[in-house]
């Protein structure tokens, strides 16, 4: 008997497999809707003009040795005031906890395993759908989960009603999408985000933010942040942020988690205790996105650039809603597509079946996750007519 006989193939990444499907399907129409990346109106890949800026100034400026630590405290001053807003009370008095992640993914299990860590009988609570990878990150930190009321099949929007008549014990964990809610793109308004961090106040529940389209439901970075109305209400919130897509960083894997305390003591203690644990999972986060990031959100001209190409991205995305929405209803469509505009971000949960995804995947080489999210980014000018056709032929 060999060392490793016992193993076998780990289950496929459901989002991944789609991706691997589009590559081997030798149709010039193929239409891949399964990766969550933006792209633009040809189907390609991004490189933002305020990074292309911002690599040309930090060129030759890093030591490869360290000086991480002063990169990630830039960085992180950055990316909390973007969240939390740059007069925050929360920011001016230090009373956070922020250190650089691997992008959104590595927020999340840092958080996870910090929650593991000083709450270890706690469980976390996910919206119903949510995030495939959630449920990955949470079980290795080996903290057991547990859903909340959040979408409505029928409607296609939010199940506010269900949501808020939720009974999780009081002082339970939330994971909670702050915008562009993957997979459904539905997300509250502001008015219930208010009621939801009222409950949660009442209930004692902890939210923790995973915030991952900062700028891409809306077009603006501060709207997008609006759930963090939370502060009002006197609650210490955790956070999760990507680069990944709302600067086109995904492979530099640049993110943020803070943790929100009473005081800057107790900051201080939270901050050791994060980086107590990503020392011993991955020594510290690499410099060159960070960077990138930080000299971007700490330049105004480079901000500006960069605020306006999240309103282009964010306005391809709303445009391809209303243009695949309208080609449908011209084809006569009996189904309501009024979800595909009503919902925001990356992300449409179309409400196509099982069955109809393989169909559009076998018989007209588009592809998509089986529970029918579409990624909006993957429809252009060029394939959202074809796109509705065939949409159209498996509905009919
Ligand atoms: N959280 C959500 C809800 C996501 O959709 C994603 C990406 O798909 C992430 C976190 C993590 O993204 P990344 O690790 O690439 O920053």
């Amino acid at each position: 008997v060999g060392w490793w006989d016992h193993v076998g193939v780990a289950p496929k990444d459901p989002i991944n497999g789609v991706t691997e499907a589009f590559l081997v399907d030798c149709s010039p129409n193929k239409i891949n809707l399964g990766v969550g990346a933006y792209r633009d109106d040809e189907g390609k890949p991004v490189v933002l003009q305020c990074v292309r800026e911002a690599e040309a100034k930090i060129a030759g400026s890093e030591f490869l040795e360290s000086i991480s630590s002063a990169v990630s405290s830039k960085f992180v001053e950055e990316s909390v005031k973007l969240v939390y807003g740059k007069d925050s009370d929360v920011v001016n008095e230090g009373r956070f906890s922020g250190i650089q992640a691997l992008s959104g993914t590595g927020a999340c299990r840092l958080f996870a395993e910090f929650q593991r860590r000083f709450y270890p009988k706690s469980r976390i609570y996910f919206p119903h759908p949510t995030w495939s990878n959630h449920h990955n990150i949470w079980r290795d930190a080996q903290i057991p989960e547990s859903t909340f009321h959040y979408y409505h099949p029928n409607s296609k929007g939010l199940n506010f009603a269900a949501l808020m008549s939720d009974n999780a014990p009081d002082g339970s964990f939330f994971l909670l999408h702050p915008c562009a809610h993957n997979p459904t793109g539905v997300d509250p308004t502001e008015e219930q985000w208010r009621e939801i961090s009222c409950q949660f106040k009442a209930k004692n529940h902890f939210p923790f933010f995973d915030m991952a389209y900062q700028g891409l439901a809306s077009g603006d970075l501060d709207s997008d942040a609006q759930a963090i109305i939370f502060l009002e209400d006197g609650h210490l919130i955790g956070c999760a942020q990507s680069f990944a897509k709302n600067m086109g960083l995904y492979g530099h894997r640049v993110g943020c988690l803070s943790v929100l305390c009473n005081d800057a003591k107790q900051a201080v203690a939270i901050k050791s205790q994060l980086q107590h644990i990503a020392r011993a999972m991955y020594g510290g986060p690499p410099i060159h996105g960070a960077l990138l990031v930080s000299t971007i959100l700490s330049d105004l001209d480079k901000k500006a650039l960069w605020v306006k190409e999240v309103k282009t991205m964010a306005s391809r995305i709303q445009k391809m809603r209303g243009s695949l929405r309208a080609c449908l209803e011209e084809l006569g469509s009996f189904v309501n597509w009024e979800h595909i505009t009503n919902q925001v971000g990356l992300f449409c949960f179309s409400g196509l079946t099982a069955d109809q995804v393989d169909r559009l995947a076998t018989e007209f080489h588009i592809y998509m996750t089986r529970d029918g999210r579409m990624s909006m980014a993957g429809v252009t000018t060029g394939n959202v007519s074809y796109l509705a056709n065939s949409i159209h032929e498996v509905t009919v």
